[in-house]
């Protein structure tokens, strides 16, 4: 059945906002960077005057206008976190004054982007948040490379690019910061077509913790350059800008839905994921699993819908069908809809390694809980054009994500961080171990080790040579113990 645009944007809506890319937390001494010595120090006002005085931009203080509002992470479990002082980065400088400060009173100090991170880690309770936010322009140039501000988030990074006729491949809330998810590596609704984000990065510009500019690319600063390419937000210092090669934007793109009756989840996984695996890369697609087992199907394939229909037509399950024939903004906002300002969640990821044996026991991970879903979406295509040791992104050959997310809502937040807990436990014993390092969860121990893989000791090395005295640490930095 072929749908009118709006119908469209409205069940793509639906489907995101039940499932669409989560967040997880833990207790409050899970957040924020640690000081150097592993004591936070004590906010004294002279610090933050002396700081003041010396940026462009501003620092907000406890009491100041705007610090209530600028403190707030997105995930609203977190609201606990009190930074002693935000400093509204407006150019470079800011952030080499705001690392010697840091430096000098060995204080707890994070990078802002989007303030999207799953444990709210760029919001360090009694530290000082460097928010990238007013350094967020995005030039376009002629020669299609995208000089963006660190401090941009994804939607106005899409309106540019398609201004200029050109895309990215990004992800699926407007609102993520371009710094976390590219740091992270960065999944999205057209990944298998072009990768993941960080692999159309040509070159950052950083502030090192000893508050040096530095340009990171193959030719300068390699080392800092592949791992910043995955190796995390927050770990080797912050970035002010980065550089990206792009793609011209696709001319006609058919998103679609299928949808699945409740009891379905194991056919539709048996069967999605060798499909998903051996589909042409122009075709992304995720299922939204739920604890009914049901399961929402959606995705993109760039170019006309008579190809998809025809992709389609091999997955050997029959479910509900909508789709739409649609020019690339539309599809950009199709995709990236109906994700609320803020949210309380919990979330964790597994990384399927190879095809599972036994669908219905992954539906089985989430069937009757109260809250925690399962977003499941495929990799491959484009992402395995760079090998798994190219980029600080580890899990290149690997056929599917699967993200553990529960929203809070009503629910006592113990008891979805224990569904959530507990599905992705299972799923380790029958998908693989892998963790996507952009899902951070505080409660899962083996994060490092999954999340990195054999990109572990390098990013150990870099980190160590970059940021020696851990001013940058926090509890799940790569340099964390
Ligand atoms: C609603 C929602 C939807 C999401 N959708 C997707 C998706 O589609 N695809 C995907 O791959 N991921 C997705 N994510 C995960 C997202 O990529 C990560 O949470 C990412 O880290 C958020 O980046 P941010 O800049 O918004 O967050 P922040 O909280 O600002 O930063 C995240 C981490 O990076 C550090 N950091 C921030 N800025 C800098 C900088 N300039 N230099 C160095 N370090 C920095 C922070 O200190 C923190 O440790 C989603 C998350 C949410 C909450």
């Amino acid at each position: 059945m072929a749908l009118s645009r709006r119908d469209v944007l409205r069940w793509a809506g639906a489907a995101v906002a039940a499932g669409g890319t989560v967040a997880a937390g833990s207790a409050p001494a899970a957040g924020g960077t640690v000081a150097a010595s592993g004591a936070p120090a004590v906010a004294r006002p002279g610090r933050w005057a002396r700081l003041r005085a010396r940026l462009a931009g501003e620092l907000l203080v406890p009491g100041d206008d705007g610090y209530a509002a600028a403190r707030l992470p997105f995930n609203s479990l977190f609201d606990h976190h009190r930074p002693a002082a935000i400093a509204r980065c407006a150019r470079a400088e800011d952030v080499q004054r705001c690392l010697e400060e840091a430096r000098r009173g060995r204080i707890r100090v994070a990078a802002r982007g989007g303030g999207h991170s799953y444990a709210a880690y760029s919001t360090p309770h009694d530290g000082l948040v460097v928010d990238l936010g007013p350094m967020a322009g995005i030039d376009v140039r002629p020669d299609g490379t995208a000089v963006i501000g660190a401090g941009a988030r994804l939607g106005d990074v899409y309106a540019a690019l398609a201004a200029a006729g050109r895309c990215l491949p990004l992800g699926n809330c407007p609102s993520v910061g371009i710094a976390g998810l590219t740091l992270g590596g960065g999944l999205g609704w057209v990944d298998r077509a072009l990768g993941l984000t960080c692999d159309w990065l040509r070159a950052a510009r950083v502030v090192t913790v000893d508050s040096r500019l530095v340009t990171a690319s193959e030719d300068r600063e390699p080392d800092l350059f592949w791992a910043l390419r995955g190796g995390g937000g927050g770990n080797f210092g912050v970035v002010t800008s980065f550089e990206f090669a792009t793609a011209p934007a696709p001319e006609v793109l058919t998103v679609f839905r299928l949808r699945f009756p409740a009891g379905s989840a194991a056919d539709v996984l048996g069967a999605w994921q060798p499909w998903s695996a051996g589909a042409p890369d122009r075709l992304s697609s995720t299922c939204v699993v739920l604890p009914d087992g049901s399961v929402d199907l959606t995705g993109c394939s760039i170019g006309p819908a008579a190809a998809l229909l025809g992709d389609l037509a091999r997955l050997g399950v029959d479910g509900q069908l909508e789709h739409a024939e649609v020019d690339y903004p539309t599809a950009t906002a199709i995709m990236t809809q109906g994700h609320p300002p803020r949210n309380a969640f919990r979330a964790s990821s597994r990384i399927a390694d190879g095809m599972w044996d036994d669908p219905a026991a992954v539906a089985g991970t989430v069937r009757g809980k109260d809250s925690a879903l399962l977003i499941v979406g495929a990799l491959g295509g484009a992402i395995d054009r760079l090998g798994p040791t190219d980029t600080a992104y580890p899990h290149r050959g690997a056929p599917t994500s699967i993200e553990v997310f529960g929203t809070v809502g009503d629910l006592p937040p113990e008891l979805v961080t224990h569904e959530v807990d507990d599905a992705q436990s299972a799923l380790a014993g029958l998908v693989g171990t892998g963790t996507y390092i952009n899902y951070l969860d505080p409660e899962q121990e083996d994060w490092a080790a999954t999340g990195y893989r054999h990109n572990l000791p390098r990013l150990r090395a870099v980190a160590r040579r970059y940021d020696p005295d851990g001013v940058l640490r926090f509890p799940q930095a790569v340099g964390a113990r």
